[in-house]
């Protein structure tokens, strides 16, 4: 069997997971996974997750370990994996980072590598103020850049833009807090593996995605 790309998006909120996700997933066959895409299309549905994560998400808080670890490894048992996947937004915290690994172990299966995305603090606060995201196709636009202006609607499909709740000021500084507290470990996690590759992603998007996707062809590469 040849092998999978088992990829994961690491770095702070804001830092541009989602939108590098979503370039790297149009030329590899493996599906863009985002818990946080996740637990907001729960809410949507009003489910029993969605009621239960919506308080957590609000606060800039981190849905419990034993919740979103179920969440996620079953997503990953669904027939689009069969190849691989792109993970951005799990895991977050060191026991999911060890779910994870466990889960995989089970199947033959590791980390492929885990993609660090970085930048500066001042440029993640700007980032996340200041941008939208659409209701119907949730892809994500940015006021600073220019990519959209205040009262447009989505430039792909005429969808609703809206600001996340989370992306209000004082929840951005929770939510960067607690990526130092519980997240930022990771890099040590894996470092140690020798999985980590670390990218700086403060330059526009397609600037940052020639690097993120030099630095996966290197991973694939070296299977
Ligand atoms: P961010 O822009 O902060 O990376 P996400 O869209 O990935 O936002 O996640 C939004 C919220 O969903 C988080 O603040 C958290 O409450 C919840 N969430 C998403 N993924 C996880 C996870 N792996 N563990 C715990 N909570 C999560
Ligand atoms: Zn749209």
């Amino acid at each position: 069997m040849a092998p999978r790309a088992n990829l994961i998006l690491l770095g702070p909120p804001g830092v541009g997971k989602g939108t590098q996700a979503e370039l790297v997933v149009q030329r590899l066959a493996v599906p863009h996974i985002s818990t946080g895409d996740m637990l907001r299309e729960a809410r949507a549905a009003g489910t029993e997750l969605g009621q239960l994560a919506g308080q957590y998400m609000d606060a800039g808080e981190l849905v419990p370990d034993e919740v979103i670890v179920r969440v996620a490894l079953e997503r990953l048992q669904a027939d689009d994996c069969a190849e691989g996947f792109l993970l951005d937004g799990f895991p977050r915290t060191l026991p999911q980072a060890e779910a994870l690994e466990q889960a995989l172990g089970q199947i033959g299966q590791e980390v492929t590598a885990a993609i660090d995305l970085e930048a500066d603090r001042e440029e993640i606060v700007a980032r996340l103020s200041e941008r939208r995201v659409c209701r119907d196709c949730q892809r994500i636009f940015s006021l600073r850049r220019g990519e959209i202006k205040e009262g447009d609607r989505c430039p792909e499909c005429g969808g609703e833009l809206y600001q996340r709740r989370d992306d209000q000021p004082e929840v951005i500084r929770e939510r960067l807090r607690v990526y130092e507290e519980l997240t930022a470990p990771l890099i040590a996690f894996y470092r140690d593996r020798g999985k980590l590759l670390t990218i700086r992603s403060d330059g526009p998007p397609d600037e940052v995605h020639k690097l993120v996707w030099a630095s996966i062809e290197e991973a694939l590469g070296s299977r």
